[in-house]
């Protein structure tokens, strides 16, 4: 199921970070792979959130021969490459985005539309440096996805 889409802070070129992505991790470009980041280009640009089963289905319409276990290897790359954004859900369900933003980010997600919202937000560096004293850990990285209900969820 496809949602809406999240607002965007700063609009990048989509079609290059996807091609990108895909000529890093793949050394040859098979049609398989070539229909797939089309797909997500597309999907990309109208910013919706989406399952692997709804990019297999998109897939399915146009090759029938694409495996799944190809499909699924690549966006788990891309979710490695911070490309397409995984977003887990309570309920476990867990939707992919094109992520609309190369930098660092969290999230706002949508528990009823499962619309997602990139956010220009972190914590404090003092507040970090705070949490690997206390625990004694060296943080290496952090992701925050915030959930909640969205204006239009909220109102019906
Ligand atoms: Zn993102
Ligand atoms: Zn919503
Ligand atoms: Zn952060």
């Amino acid at each position: 199921m496809a949602g809406k889409s999240g607002k965007v802070g700063c609009q990048m070129d989509v079609e290059k970070r996807v091609t990108t992505a895909f000529e890093e991790f793949s050394e040859r470009s098979t049609q398989p792979r070539q229909d797939i980041a089309r797909s997500l280009i597309r999907l990309g640009k109208s910013g919706a959130v989406f399952s692997a089963e709804d990019l297999i289905k998109r897939l399915h319409r146009s090759n029938p021969h694409i495996g799944r276990a190809t499909v699924y290897r690549s966006m788990e790359k891309l979710v490695h490459m911070k490309v397409l954004d995984r977003i887990d859900f309570v309920d476990g369900t867990h939707f992919f985005r094109l992520c609309g933003s190369d930098s660092h980010h969290h999230h706002l997600a949508c528990t009823k539309c499962h619309r997602v919202v990139e956010l220009d937000f972190c914590l404090e560096d003092e507040q970090i440096a705070a949490i690997e004293r206390q625990q004694g850990f060296s943080i290496q990285d952090h992701a925050i996805t915030f959930f909640g209900l969205c204006r239009d969820c909220r109102g019906g």
